[in-house]
């Protein structure tokens, strides 16, 4: 072999490794027979096409009305929008850098009950908590914001309602991996917290949701897995890493992992999906133990709505809201979003479950009233 011969094969070597390293590493295409497409799509938050702006949805279920829920989005360039479910805006507070947002029902305060949304806030360094009223607006509900001692900014949050308890709690995690659990209270007609536990993992995390019932939490470890702890504050340190869940495993999923929802059936049974966004794709799981990965989809462009890419937060409900989504939705940011094929600011899509249940074999259960 020639010098120059070895110098262009150490260099094409050298030029494959750097694909291989960082971010997008593996990417692995999701089969056309699990592509789904979305039904709606948000307004874009209010910034340029250029922005990484729209972070996190949660979906706030009307009881009495279903097809009157809404999306909450996050804009982590500087606030909060509320949507309805054709994706109208109907209110935005430039309440600062909003990053993830979650929400539990019925907290007891004075002698009402209110639904209650925890929000990540950059700008304060704190947990914002609101009130959500039945049109959807919000009315802030803390007595001050609650001061997180995390070194790092707040990043990803969840909130966990305690079955064993009944009290409620917020986790708020930083980049480098720090987790905190505070615990809810009323103080005067507002609601307070206090820290009631501290987790580490390893490397940069965001992505969290708790499953009330199994009393689980989970954490997407962006350059990992996903890891299952005990929610509970005297659950220790004891962490499980998903079987399938990382790059290494499953040639489905590329780093980031990011947002992560549960799609819930009885008697605890039901799914849990992540973000993959170094491939555009969602990764779902059982959400009963071992957690066996069932499959992987994604959201390709169709008539009216662009595809999804770089998904951040996405939220998940199992619950039918009317017509639209008789077997429940799903809301995912989608970071490069289109409008008539131009580049527009970032948007959330919204997805019917029944469209995503039916391309898996065998076809994954639905919530069925
Ligand atoms: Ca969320
Ligand atoms: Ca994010
Ligand atoms: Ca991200
Ligand atoms: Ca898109
Ligand atoms: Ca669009």
């Amino acid at each position: 072999m020639t010098y120059h011969r070895l110098k262009l094969i150490l260099a094409a070597a050298t030029i494959l490794a750097g694909c291989h390293s960082g971010s997008n590493s593996k990417r692995t295409e999701i089969p056309s027979s699990n592509f789904v497409t979305a039904a709606a799509e948000t307004k874009p938050v209010p910034r340029d096409a250029a922005s990484d702006a729209a972070d996190d949805p949660a979906i706030w279920i009307n009881f009495s009305r279903p097809d009157s829920s809404r999306i909450i989005g996050t804009d982590k360039q500087g606030g909060l929008a509320v949507y309805d479910l054709s994706g109208h805006e109907l209110f935005y507070y430039p309440a600062g850098k909003m990053n993830n947002a979650d929400l539990r029902y019925h907290f007891a305060l004075s002698k009402d009950t209110i639904d209650l949304l925890a929000v990540s806030n950059r700008t304060d360094q704190s947990v914002d908590l609101y009130k959500i009223n039945t049109n959807g607006s919000l009315e802030v509900i803390h007595q001050q914001p609650l001061k997180s001692r995390l070194k790092e900014e707040v990043y990803g949050l969840c909130m966990y309602l305690s079955a064993k308890t009944g009290k409620y709690y917020v986790f708020v995690n930083g980049k480098d991996g720090a987790i905190e659990q505070w615990e809810l209270f009323q103080v005067a007609d507002q609601i307070s917290g206090r820290i009631v536990r501290n987790l580490k993992l390893d490397t940069q995390v965001e992505g969290m949701v708790a499953d009330d019932e199994h009393g689980l939490l989970y954490v997407g470890e962006e350059k990992n897995g996903i890891w299952k702890f005990n929610a509970e504050p005297e659950g220790g340190d004891a962490r499980e890493l998903l079987t399938r869940s990382t790059e290494k495993e499953n040639p489905y999923i590329a780093y980031d992992l990011e947002g992560m929802a549960i799609y819930k059936l009885q008697d605890g049974e039901g799914y849990l999906v992540t973000s993959s966004q170094g491939n555009d794709s969602y990764a779902l799981f059982e959400r009963k133990p071992p957690h066996q990965y069932l499959g992987s989809f994604s959201i390709t462009d169709g008539i009216a709505t662009d595809g999804t890419q770089d998904t951040d937060g996405l939220d998940l409900t199992s619950l039918p809201l009317g017509k639209d989504y008789p077997a429940g939705l799903l809301v995912v940011q989608d970071g490069k979003n289109k409008e008539a094929g131009v580049a527009a600011a970032q948007n959330f899509k919204l997805v019917r479950w029944d469209s995503i249940s039916v391309k898996f074999n065998p076809v994954l259960n639905t919530n069925k009233p």
